[in-house]
């Protein structure tokens, strides 16, 4: 079972594979692995204790983030996460970030953004479509009115962290490309284009 793995200069942290979406670019329907894992299928989610001892046997100064993402949504396990957070604040400074749907809000029911506050450095939020419409088309959400709620959950969680991105990926053609980067810039939080597979 593979808990963390290193990709680039990160440590990326796999707690879940379960998802609200299904989105056309997933890159689980491309492979079962990323960077030195080589299946990132979980055949139970590990408790937040195993999370803690597979981060506890790297060497945290040897990476740039630890990054909570992996191959499903991290927020459906958000207060284990939470727990692991508040163990790696005691004992490293590594810059922590979540990246996550911005769908913990509809999946808990209530507004878990101040649980943000002082565990996550970065909070990166996928974007991925300009309107409603086309996001509805081409993630299928399981929840009514996700995209909406995606946005909300962007705006709160930006007063709780230093730093929130949303992202795109570059498949999505130019006009739309520069439609979600004035979303952006009217909701004050950086923009990522992520270059598709990656
Ligand atoms: S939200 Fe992420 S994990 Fe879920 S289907 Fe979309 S790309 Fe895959």
């Amino acid at each position: 079972m593979t808990i963390t793995y290193s990709y680039g200069q990160n440590l990326y942290v796999n707690t879940t594979n379960r998802c609200d979406m299904h989105c056309d670019f997933c890159l689980r329907q491309n492979g079962d692995g990323v960077g030195e894992a080589d299946s990132l299928w979980l055949a139970r989610e590990p408790s937040k204790e195993e999370i803690w001892a597979d981060i506890q046997r790297r060497d945290l100064t040897a990476f740039r983030e630890l990054v909570f993402c992996g191959y499903g949504e991290p927020t459906y396990r958000l207060h284990d996460i939470l727990w692991v957070c508040d163990r790696v604040r005691e004992s490293s400074d590594i810059a922590i970030r979540m990246d996550t749907n911005g769908h913990g809000n509809l999946i808990w029911g209530e507004d878990v953004t101040p649980l943000f506050a002082g565990r996550f450095d970065t909070v990166s939020i996928s974007l991925n479509a300009r309107d409603k419409e086309t996001y509805d088309r081409r993630c299928a959400p399981e929840y009514e009115n996700s995209y909406e709620a995606m946005l909300d959950f962007a705006r709160r969680v930006k007063e709780q962290v230093p730093r929130v991105i949303l992202s795109v990926v570059d498949c999505i053609g130019p006009e739309e490309i520069e439609d979600c980067r004035r979303i952006c810039a009217e909701l004050g939080v950086e923009y990522r284009v992520r270059v598709y597979g990656t």
